[in-house]
């Protein structure tokens, strides 16, 4: 084999719930698995703060702790974790080529891809410094924290007004603010929000400020038809514009949905090339929760092991 090259059983790539639950069902399997981290180790997770929705944590447990909890439990059983990025792939073959970025090339003869989502964020300094202090992209991990207060909602598509009925629930007011004067989200979705009488919509705003020094009191809002500014207190702020797979070095490779998001072959990770499969928020855009994606990453090594099997590799 040429130097720099190594071949390996399992290769996973992603470090968020899916790819270290991938990587712990491999490694008790002996499947030896190689888990690169990606850019952000620990993925979405590491940006968030209290996670109280994990089931087994009673007392809840910050998102960054839990990842290294992931992260040791995945080293435990003898994951080799790497931290590095993979920026290319060659599914051509039986066995699977990926390149890291310092173009070391891994033969693999399964592929567990784990490379998660990124929010899309709209690009404010102020929503940027605010961040876990009132600014969220998930309403389901952080709505909770807002209870009683009143919050907004920025985007028209279903993810905003999911999230805006969901946060209807916990909050007195609910302020969706969207940027056209018609929704993009489902006909169903729309009705839940007209239908619920404290979300209020504000068509035609755009967000120009978050305000607030330590936490977030409030936003500054322009109407974009009549250049109108005003201000709304909120105390929470959440971003639902949509979020991005990160599966671009697949894109050619594997079957996606318009958005990016792989499609494995229903109720399995199987995606359209053998010994390659897909779990995670890279091809989940409906649950998009670390217990899913650590379900669909268990799911992921299992395949995998059974494709190693039928193969008569191991
Ligand atoms: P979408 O891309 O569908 O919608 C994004 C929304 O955010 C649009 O209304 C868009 O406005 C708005 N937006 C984008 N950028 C900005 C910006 N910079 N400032 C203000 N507003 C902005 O993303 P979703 O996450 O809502 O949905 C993604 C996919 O997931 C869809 O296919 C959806 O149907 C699906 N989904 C399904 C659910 C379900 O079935 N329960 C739940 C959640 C998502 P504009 O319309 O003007 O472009």
């Amino acid at each position: 084999m040429a130097e720099g090259m190594e071949h390996v059983r399992c290769l996973i790539i992603g470090s968020g719930p899916a790819g270290y639950t991938a990587a712990i069902y491999a490694a008790r399997a002996n499947l030896n698995p190689v888990l690169y981290t990606g850019e952000q180790p620990g993925g979405q997770l590491t940006i968030t703060t209290d996670v109280e929705n994990y089931p087994g944590y009673t007392d809840g447990i910050m998102g960054p702790e839990m990842m290294e909890h992931f992260r040791k439990q995945a080293e435990r059983f003898g994951t080799d974790v790497r931290y590095e990025l993979i920026s290319k792939v060659d599914l051509t073959g039986p066995v699977h080529k990926a390149w890291t970025e310092s173009g070391t090339e891994i033969q693999a003869d399964t592929i567990v891809i784990a490379t998660g989502a990124t929010a899309k964020w709209l690009g404010l300094e102020s929503e940027e410094r605010l961040a876990n202090k009132g600014v969220s992209a998930c309403a389901v991990c952080d709505g909770f924290f807002f209870r009683g207060q009143e919050v907004a909602v920025v985007g028209g598509g279903d993810t905003a007004a999911e999230e805006a009925t969901y946060l209807a629930k916990l909050c007195p007011k609910v302020h969706l603010l969207v940027r056209r004067d018609e929704f993009r989200a489902s006909k169903i979705m729309q009705e839940r929000v007209f239908n619920t009488e404290n979300i209020i919509v504000h068509w035609n705003t755009e967000t120009l400020e978050v305000l607030g020094e330590d936490e977030v009191e409030g936003i500054r809002v322009i109407n974009n038809k009549t250049k109108e500014t005003s201000e709304i207190p909120v105390k929470g702020f959440f971003v639902a514009i949509g979020h991005q797979p990160n599966t671009e070095i697949f894109k050619g490779w594997l079957d996606m949905d318009q958005t990016g998001y792989i499609t494995p072959a229903p109720g399995t990770t199987k995606t359209n090339i053998e010994g390659v499969f897909a779990s995670g928020d890279a091809q989940d855009n409906v649950y998009r929760q670390a217990v899913t994606a650590a379900g669909t990453g268990c799911m992921a090594a299992l395949d995998a092991e059974r494709y190693l099997v039928e193969k008569g590799i191991v």
